[in-house]
């Protein structure tokens, strides 16, 4: 059966014409899909045809298990269910640019980097492009709020789900459908530098965010298993490939772990890497500095916010533009994976 949720307009007005249909009904039902609406809900169909959508097509939006609000900031934690049964999160933050959903790609992580708790289980699938894009539907629909940018920051790695995650962000810009600009959209990866060459082709003017970490590839290895794949240099070669393509800023994840990647060396050589390769080209770039949130796990924690600040302030004497990264819903355990882990602990003790 197909899923109605990754289905453009255009394949829904195919089927439609094999039954018989006329053509205004694809437009109708887009409309009532992206709304949130169950076919037995789309009331501007005949019955008739409500019942054959039903009988026909899978229609899997996910379905909220758990909502937790921060009292800070306002910012929401969702823990959606999908049909199989598998938990992911979102989060909806709330800037003055408008509303944010953070989304999930994947149903775990494989790409096992040290300090994230969304890779401590592994893999366990990759979502559908109408579970990515049912994130951003039930979000919207649950809290009655227009979301209006987008960033690929959840559980997962994006561009290890390339061909659901392009379709999703296809989807999500329609016009005619949530039409959420590229513009408005980040996608942030480990550093799948392949990925990241064939994203550049696909002539979409998103915004790439690399998350970095560490400037050698002794410490980024160290931390991020990917780099031994892709290196630093490989990484900064596709980064240089993305702007001549697209034009678009970079923006550099750099996640401050104490006494692991915070020093005032390490500021140093992330000025120096940044400004000879990418800087090179006069592709404007932006550092966001994010200090670590701590994983029980993982036994790292995050650097203070005056170290943090003094990390900034020197990339920014050095020619390289960087903001400490506020840290929202903390009440609420909004970083990633985190809530995911919590439930799975607590099904396991059979609660
Ligand atoms: N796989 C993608 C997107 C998901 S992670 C990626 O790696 O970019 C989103 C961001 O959160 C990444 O920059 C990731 O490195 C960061 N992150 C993961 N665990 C973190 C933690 N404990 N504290 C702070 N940032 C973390």
């Amino acid at each position: 059966m197909q899923d109605l949720l990754a289905l453009f307009p255009e394949e829904i007005g195919a089927i439609m014409r094999e039954w018989g249909e006329p053509s205004f009904r694809a437009a109708q039902i887009f409309r009532h899909v992206t709304a949130g609406d169950r076919p037995s809900a789309m009331t501007t169909l005949p019955k008739a045809l409500r019942t054959r959508i039903e009988n026909e097509f899978s229609w899997r939006l996910p379905s909220v298990e758990e909502k937790l609000s921060s009292r800070i900031d306002g910012t929401v934690k969702y823990l959606f269910r999908l049909f199989d049964g598998e938990c992911v999160e979102s989060v909806l933050m709330r800037y003055h640019h408008g509303n944010t959903l953070c989304v999930s790609s994947q149903v775990g992580c494989r790409m096992g980097c040290r300090f994230c708790a969304s890779t401590l289980g592994g893999r366990v699938r990759d979502l559908y492009a109408s579970e990515i894009l049912g994130q951003v539907i039930a979000a919207t629909r649950e809290s009655g709020e227009r979301i209006s940018h987008i960033v690929m920051m959840g559980i997962g790695e994006p561009l290890d789900n390339y061909d659901n995650v392009l379709r999703f962000l296809r989807l999500v810009n329609r016009p005619d459908g949530l039409s959420i600009g590229y513009r408005h959209i980040s996608l942030s990866t480990c550093g799948l530098a392949d990925g990241i060459r064939r994203l550049a082709e696909e002539n979409l003017p998103i915004t790439l965010s690399i998350s970095l970490h560490a400037a050698t590839d002794e410490k980024r290895s160290a931390i991020m298993p990917v780099n031994r794949r892709y290196p630093i240099a490989e990484l900064m070669d596709a980064c240089r490939a993305y702007y001549r393509a697209t034009g678009r800023r970079i923006s550099f994840e750099y996640t401050l772990i104490a006494g692991q990647n915070d020093s005032a060396e390490d500021a140093a050589t992330l000025a120096a890497l940044l400004r000879r390769t990418v800087g090179a080209e006069d592709a404007p770039i932006h550092v966001n500095l994010i200090r670590a949130n701590r994983v029980e796990e993982t036994g790292f924690s995050g650097t203070g916010v005056a170290e943090a600040n003094a990390f900034a302030a020197r990339l920014t004497s050095l020619g390289i533009t960087a903001t400490v990264r506020r840290r929202l819903g903390s009440d609420v355990n909004a970083a990633c994976g985190q809530l995911r882990r919590s439930r799975q602990r607590r099904e396991e003790a059979g609660q």
